[in-house]
């Protein structure tokens, strides 16, 4: 089986950084700084297994992603990664069809445990 494809989208280059070193040893990654750019790569890469996606992002924001993303294929994963701890965006994501939600600061292990947990229910 080849390696997993996995999606980074946030604003913050410290965090693309950040997640790209906890899992680029072991999936392809492909960072994006903006929702646009996002969705333009998963219209191009059928390959893309997983999506890590930031909420809080210039012009549209990472639940109008997630939304955007369900619409066009339904069956990816989408993890929601976060700044703010609220239950109420929690609640909607989760209702957007968000497969998780993970808060800022999040711990490697944390990350890895959630995409490994994604992919496996694929
Ligand atoms: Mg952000």
């Amino acid at each position: 089986m080849s390696t997993p494809k996995i999606l980074i989208v946030d604003d913050e280059e410290g965090v693309r950084e950040s997640l790209k070193l906890i899992l680029g040893d072991y999936y392809d990654i492909i960072l994006t700084d903006s929702g646009e750019q996002a969705l333009r790569c998963l219209e191009k890469d059928p390959a893309i297994g997983l999506v890590l996606l930031d909420i809080k992002m210039p012009k549209v924001n990472g639940l109008e992603v997630l939304k955007a993303v369900k619409a066009k294929r339904h069956a990816l994963s989408v993890v929601m990664v976060t700044g703010y701890r609220s239950v109420e965006t929690a609640a909607e994501a989760t209702r957007l069809g968000a497969s998780g939600y993970i808060v800022k600061p999040f711990k490697s292990d944390e990350i890895l445990a959630t995409v490994q947990r994604c992919l496996a229910s694929i």
